[in-house]
């Protein structure tokens, strides 16, 4: 039997000699999972038992060979809630909570009580499933096309009890912007890495399905696409919310100067980078 700081220290020791500069953190993390216990080194002499030492290993050896921590624990929080996640799914990451931010802001700013809400791209769900708890009166869609993703989405929905309408469908295509209209707020966070972003990505990033990463050249394309095709399903005066790139933030702007959006805002998110931008769909602007 091997006692609960041994085991530590040896597979922290192995995580960083495989390179990881957070090896206490993840073991932390995987401890915890595998011993229900938040503070798995509070009783350092116990044993561990001989199941839960096969699984900490087991995860140890994923994560030195890269795979991304979240998905080795299959759950991941954002905004205070659980969300599944796996290969398929792109992680939530703290920046996006700056987006989640800024679309509460605008429903407590502008008086919208009961929104209509449609979060496209959405992936694990993480931004449609927050706002649901956060805007509990609030009308949310989840638009995801990936069939890998959609079934974390579903899943997310119903672990975190929130009524969000789940559409599995294209955003960019003509008829899934048909279905939803009337809406407050598009809010989304698309794929918008660059081609060179892409091919200096990061090892653990090549996990993440390329579908949500890939903007495809200077990583705009969504944003040129979404912003004319759902401006049709926004009512005059609603917002659409978007997050980017580091570095993208003047051409987003300009793309929603040029499709006649105005009060175009932009935010910081916790690192300090131009990360979101909100922008209103004018009064006169109904094409
Ligand atoms: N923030 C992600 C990354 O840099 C990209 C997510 C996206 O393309 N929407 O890894």
């Amino acid at each position: 039997m091997v006692s609960r700081s041994e085991l530590f220290r040896e597979c922290q020791a192995a995580l960083e000699a495989a390179g990881n500069p957070d090896a206490r953190f993840d073991m932390m993390c995987i401890f915890q999972d595998c011993l229900g216990d938040r503070n798995p080194l509070f009783s350092p002499l116990e044993a561990v038992p001989t199941d839960a030492e096969a699984l900490i290993r087991a995860m140890t050896e994923r994560r030195i060979s890269g795979e991304p921590l979240q998905y080795i624990l299959g759950e991941w929080e954002f905004y205070g809630y659980p969300f599944k996640v796996g290969a398929g799914v792109l992680i939530p990451r703290p920046d996006t909570e700056t987006l989640v931010d800024n679309v509460i802001q605008l429903c407590r700013g502008n008086g919208l009580t009961a929104p209509k809400i449609a979060d496209l791209c959405a992936g694990s769900g993480c931004i449609a499933v927050t706002l649901k708890k956060e805007l509990p009166l609030a009308e949310v869609s989840a638009v995801e096309l990936s069939q890998e993703a959609l079934p974390y989405l579903r899943q997310n929905v119903r672990l975190n009890e929130a009524d969000v309408g789940i559409v599995a469908g294209d955003v960019l295509a003509e008829s899934t912007a048909a279905a939803l209209s009337g809406l407050d707020i598009v809010v989304s966070n698309p794929p918008y890495l660059t081609a060179q972003e892409m091919n200096d990505l990061q090892a653990e990033v090549r996990r993440e399905p390329e579908m949500a990463l890939d903007g495809g050249g200077d990583g705009l394309g969504f944003y040129r696409r979404l912003t004319p095709l759902w401006k049709r399903s926004l009512k005059s005066g609603g917002f659409i919310c978007y997050e980017f790139g580091m570095g993208q933030h003047d051409k987003v702007g300009n793309i929603l100067a040029e499709n006649g959006f105005v009060n175009i805002k932009f935010t910081r998110d916790l690192g300090g980078i131009i990360r979101t931008v909100t922008a209103q769909k004018s009064e006169e602007n109904n094409g």
